[in-house]
């Protein structure tokens, strides 16, 4: 049975295409349930590798289900397991993922990156804390609702933290995207996933500022020597902060021992500064919405139809940010 027939005979109704991913697509459907729009993950099990179906799939299933922070994607259920297509039905993100975003509206304000850079922030500080790494943070695994409230999603990659005589086992398995990875990562060197997620958040936190990535990823060694020797290049234009600066730059280091931590980064000036609302013309500031605790999505009828930006992400004009 096809895909839409089969979601149809689970109450759900399809909508439109929202991603094309590595490990399938994601659509957006009508629950009659529910009575509003989600978004649903089809992973095609005859379409990934094996090592994808027997280790990654399982981990990403198992750590959804437990998983429940403002700024992570909710899971509502999963289904088909046990046949050809997994079936993993999440909340919708209206305003689609961030790159997409940017991609759209260029390098954000600073009081909007502070703003979504929080979120980030609480998201991760509540992984870690569940012991559970994600290891593929970038961009385009970061979606915006209709309140432009940022959501981690896409744990594919994601792995629960295992201790050994108290230290923390560590991960081998080289994650993620290139221009995301910390060097120790690149290096192939035993890593700590905690710190390397953190490492993306500064890459993540310099492509909100700049629309630009900060490191040039077309020859690995150099990269990773260009990271190693802590420089990092900040453009005139747009004009950044000398905290935010000082921010990427705590981020960005090299040496895991002196990365700053998720804690501290939500205790630096930057973050903590109090920004006039006129410091910013762009609307989702000025959106009331943007409370985290209530979910606005759940409190509201959900029949607008989605804008533009949450169609697939790999279409629209670029602003030269590339895609990994
Ligand atoms: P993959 O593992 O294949 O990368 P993702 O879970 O990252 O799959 O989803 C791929 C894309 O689909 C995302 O980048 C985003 O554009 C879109 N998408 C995924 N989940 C949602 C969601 N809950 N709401 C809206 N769009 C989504
Ligand atoms: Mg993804």
């Amino acid at each position: 049975m096809h895909y839409k027939a089969f979601l149809e005979t689970r109450g759900y109704t399809f909508k439109r295409n929202l991603g094309e991913g590595t490990y399938g697509k994601v659509v957006s459907a009508y629950c009659k349930d529910r009575r509003r729009k989600v978004a649903i993950k089809v992973i095609d099990k005859d379409e990934v590798s094996a090592n994808y179906l027997e280790k990654f799939l399982p981990r990403e299933m198992k750590i959804i289900r437990t998983l429940r922070h403002p700024n992570i994607v909710k899971t509502y259920d999963i289904f088909g397991l046990n046949s050809n297509k997994v079936y993993v039905v999440m909340e919708l993100c209206r305003k689609g993922n961030l790159l997409r975003y940017i991609n759209h509206h260029g390098a954000l304000s600073e009081p909007l990156s502070c703003r979504l850079f929080t979120q980030l922030c609480k998201a991760i500080k509540y992984l870690h804390k569940k012991f559970v790494a994600h290891r593929d943070l970038k961009c385009e695994n970061l979606l915006l609702d209709r309140h432009y409230n940022l959501k981690v999603c896409d744990f594919g990659f994601s792995k629960r933290l295992v201790y050994r005589h108290r230290n923390m086992v560590l991960s081998e398995t080289y994650c993620g995207s290139w221009s995301y990875a910390a060097p120790e990562v690149l290096r192939g060197l035993p890593y700590n996933p905690k710190l390397s997620d953190v490492w993306s958040m500064g890459v993540v936190l310099y492509v909100l500022l700049y629309a630009l990535m900060p490191f040039d990823t077309s020859n690995v060694r150099r990269l990773v020597e260009i990271q190693m020797k802590h420089k990092i290049h900040h453009p005139d234009v747009p004009a950044v902060s000398s905290e935010a600066k000082d921010l990427i730059r705590s981020i960005l280091h090299p040496d895991v021992e002196q990365r700053i931590t998720v804690r501290n980064i939500l205790c630096h000036p930057w973050m903590l500064r109090k920004w006039e609302m006129e410091d910013t013309d762009e609307a989702p500031l000025s959106n009331p919405g943007s409370s985290q605790e209530g979910q606005p999505d759940e409190n509201t009828k959900e029949e607008e139809e989605p804008t533009q930006e949450s169609s697939d992400p790999g279409e629209g004009p670029s602003t030269g940010v590339p895609r990994w």
